[in-house]
């Protein structure tokens, strides 16, 4: 439920050793611990009754003991607190780091940084071991702590019962029985210290996850309204948005797009593009202004709602180590198998998908073994399945070849009949689709209006694009 925000900081790695680890930690505290702590307090328990029918200062003397010697474990356990929560962190921090390296390891290797990774991976380790030593040494502090309680416990026997035995109040062999029934709190003692130890390391665990669920979305989800079904309009009111700081990403930012028309937004790298579309999917919320949709500004309606009426083709497309079909529905098994095809033949995907072995139900292998240009379609696919009232496409700048470019473009008309849509375009081809044309410059807007109108003008900044090419000048 967290905005993006929070993910971007976070690597994906850190929060499942995070989660997982922590979690683990504390499970296996409570499956055991209630129940062991049960039987060892009741055994101690008796040993004590035992020690009173004794002698009745023996009995008080190793109460005040055992008394005594849980409240200093206890003591002890907390000073490592701090330092474990601090290891379990460095070790999030590690796995975050080795699952973001495993991740790349194509490109990596590819710039031979292999070495480098390497060192970092060492330097990593470095920063974590000594903090793992110094808190599993404070925790191994209570093995010899226990010792030391256990030799004056033996020690005040000793005394307490030599004084008894020249008052004639306690006979050696009684001496020895005390002594015998002392030796046996031991174990419950020590077994008590390992679920101290434990405790120490769920005390650590509970923080952090309190921690976690702490931590709010800075994107409130209270609105109740509805988008109509259809095509829907677009308008941006004085945005600003800035990612942290003063940096505008977005800056005083206004225009307009009807249901049913196209906007091809250009603007070179870094100008904004993407920012935007995130905005209309309120990844994030804008830092002023307003983003209406249908006339309804974002925040009133829930997130989900919002997110099932406004589709997102990013530039990076994601496919998932599963099925075929999966990777299109995501995951979704009520989507009829007749729908589907329907969308892979308005794709042309049908020649693709009778080379697949097992057809929908061919396995992609992890990050998806297809080409980029299949990747897109497959993405177009998604959109269709999910039938939005506004498509965002975020065009990768890569090339696809002549064949599949055409393949793209059918989809691509056949998607957009009857939706509004917001197409960054990198490409001739699809800015010739747009009804209207946004320029974007550092967040800022350059050039704005019909496209035709733009075009014909040959002092406009669309104009001067199409005459030198639109790569050459958006590279
Ligand atoms: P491209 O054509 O290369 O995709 P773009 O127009 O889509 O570029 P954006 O991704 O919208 O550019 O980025 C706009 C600005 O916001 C850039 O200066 C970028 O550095 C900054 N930016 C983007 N994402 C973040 C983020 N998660 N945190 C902070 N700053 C960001
Ligand atoms: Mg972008």
């Amino acid at each position: 439920n967290l905005d993006l925000g929070y993910h971007k900081t976070k690597t994906p790695g850190e929060m499942v050793e995070r989660i997982d680890g922590d979690i683990e930690t504390l499970s296996n505290f409570f499956a055991r611990f209630a129940v062991d702590l049960a039987s060892n307090g009741i055994l101690m328990l008796g040993i004590i009754i035992l020690l009173y029918r004794e002698d009745w200062r023996i009995g008080l003397v190793l109460t005040l003991f055992v008394l005594g010697a849980l409240g200093f474990l206890n003591w002890l356990r907390k000073i490592p607190v701090p330092l474990i929560a601090q290891a379990r962190e460095q070790a999030a921090k590690f796995f975050g780091f080795v699952g973001e390296q495993l991740q790349g390891t194509e490109d990596v290797r590819a710039n031979g940084a292999a070495p480098y990774v390497m060192r970092r991976f060492y330097q990593r380790m470095q920063e974590w071991y000594p903090i793992q030593v110094r808190s599993g040494l404070w925790g191994f502090s209570m093995w010899p702590a226990t010792e030391a309680l256990f030799f004056i416990a033996t020690l005040l026997l000793f005394i307490v019962g030599a004084w008894l035995w020249q008052k004639g109040a306690l006979t050696v062999g009684a001496i020895y029985l005390v002594w015998s029934y002392t030796e046996r709190l031991r174990e419950p003692l020590e077994q008590m210290r390992t679920q101290l130890q434990e405790l120490q390391r769920a005390a650590a665990s509970i923080g952090r996850l309190h921690g976690i669920l702490n931590i709010k979305s800075r994107l409130a989800d209270d609105g109740k309204g509805a988008l109509p079904t259809g095509a829907l309009a677009v308008v941006f009111d004085k945005v600003s948005f800035a990612y942290e700081g003063d940096d505008l990403a977005i800056a005083d930012l206004s225009f307009a797009l009807k249901p049913g028309q196209t906007l091809g937004l250009l603007g070179r790298t870094g100008s904004g593009k993407s920012t935007l579309a995130r905005l209309l999917l309120r990844f994030f919320d804008v830092t002023e202004g307003e983003v209406r949709l249908a006339g309804a500004p974002l925040d009133s309606v829930p997130l989900r709602h919002l997110r099932s009426r406004v589709g997102l083709v990013t530039q990076e497309v994601q496919l998932f180590a599963a099925t075929v079909r999966q990777n299109l529905t995501f995951f979704d098994p009520s989507i009829p198998d007749e729908r589907i095809l329907a969308v892979l033949a308005e794709l042309g995907l049908n020649d693709w998908l009778a080379a697949l072995p097992n057809g929908l139900e061919t396995e992609l292998a992890s990050g998806g073994g297809l080409s980029a240009g299949e990747g897109q379609l497959l993405a177009l696919g998604r959109l269709f399945l999910a039938d939005p009232g506004l498509v965002i496409l975020d065009e990768a700048s890569s090339r696809l070849d002549p064949a599949t470019e055409a393949r793209l473009e059918q989809a691509l008309t056949k998607l957009l009949a009857g939706r509004t849509a917001i197409i960054i375009a990198h490409r001739l081809a699809t800015v010739q689709r747009a009804d209207r044309i946004l320029i974007l410059e550092r967040g800022r807007k350059l050039e704005e209006g019909d496209r035709e109108a733009l075009a014909a003008d040959p002092d406009s900044r669309f104009a001067s694009l199409l005459r030198t090419g639109l790569a050459e000048v958006l590279a």
